[in-house]
């Protein structure tokens, strides 16, 4: 079985500014991996890179099988067109930190928008996949309320369930409960961890180290570019093995 995501030395620069620098990481089909790090140390490029919205300048990049960007024909690569690169993000769901959601569209319009676009289904059955989506995250009764109806918290579990109106294979979440108030924060990581539990591969950068402990099955601390530190969430945290993973937690612990 493919690993879901390979990365073999990426490198990403944004002019002069070297922001990742050989980062060599795999993901495993099933697999919660949490990433922390100090601000700035390039998780978000990371997963950006993983979903096609930053090019890698060096390095390899995989998700499941496939190099990120390319098109393998024989022994040439290809790079990707736009409309295949759309095709294949289509395959990953983000969040982010602002869930962004369609102001003019209620909660379900929004569930259903991308499916809907993509058009190989129906309306009233991605309607129908759409309302279950939203019951899974907990909203059911919210299918027909506007973004600025609803709470941070229930805007976040809006964007988690469009994510994954797509099917995808992978979900990735950028500090995914930064925004919200923190009595918000509980429902969201509730989902996530169900999504895990039903076995989503996922990657997920967050400083909920609770959340990282408990369904986390593997924790990667970053800093400066680098990978410092991967192991079980366990080990990382009660056991860090590098003096600056150390004084990181002493800082979110
Ligand atoms: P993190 O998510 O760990 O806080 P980021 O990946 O967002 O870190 O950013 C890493 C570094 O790259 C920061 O110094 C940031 O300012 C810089 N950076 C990120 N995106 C861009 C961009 N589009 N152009 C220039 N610099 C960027
Ligand atoms: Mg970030």
């Amino acid at each position: 079985m493919n690993p879901m995501v390979k990365a073999e030395g990426v490198h990403k620069n944004f002019g002069r500014l070297e922001v990742l620098k050989g980062i060599d990481l795999e993901v495993q089909p099933g697999e919660v991996m949490c990433v922390i790090g100090p601000s700035g140390s390039g998780k978000s490029t990371f997963l950006r890179c993983i979903n096609h919205l930053e090019k890698i300048d060096a390095g390899r990049l995989w998700v499941d099988g496939e190099l990120v960007g390319y098109r393998q024909k024989g022994d040439k690569l290809y790079e990707l067109r736009d409309h295949e690169v759309a095709r294949k993000r289509r395959e990953i769901g983000m969040v982010f930190q602002r869930f962004n959601l369609f102001p003019h569209m209620t909660a379900v319009e929004n569930v259903m928008e991308a499916p809907v676009q993509v058009k190989r289904e129906s309306r009233a059955e991605v309607r129908e996949r759409a309302l279950a989506l939203l019951d899974q995250v907990g909203l059911a009764d919210k299918a027909n309320a506007y973004p600025n109806q609803l709470s941070g918290g229930q805007q976040q579990r809006v964007a988690i369930a469009r994510a994954l109106a797509m099917r995808p294979k992978l979900m990735l979440f950028d500090e995914p409960t930064s925004a919200l108030d923190p009595e918000l924060v509980g429902d969201v990581l509730a989902v996530m961890r169900k999504l895990a539990e039903d076995g989503m591969t996922m990657v997920v950068v967050t400083h909920e180290m609770g959340f990282a402990r408990e369904v986390g099955d593997s924790l990667v601390f970053m800093d400066g570019g680098v990978v410092v530190e991967k192991g079980h969430p366990r080990d990382v945290i009660t056991s860090p093995r590098h003096e600056r993973t150390q004084s990181f937690l002493a800082k979110v612990l």
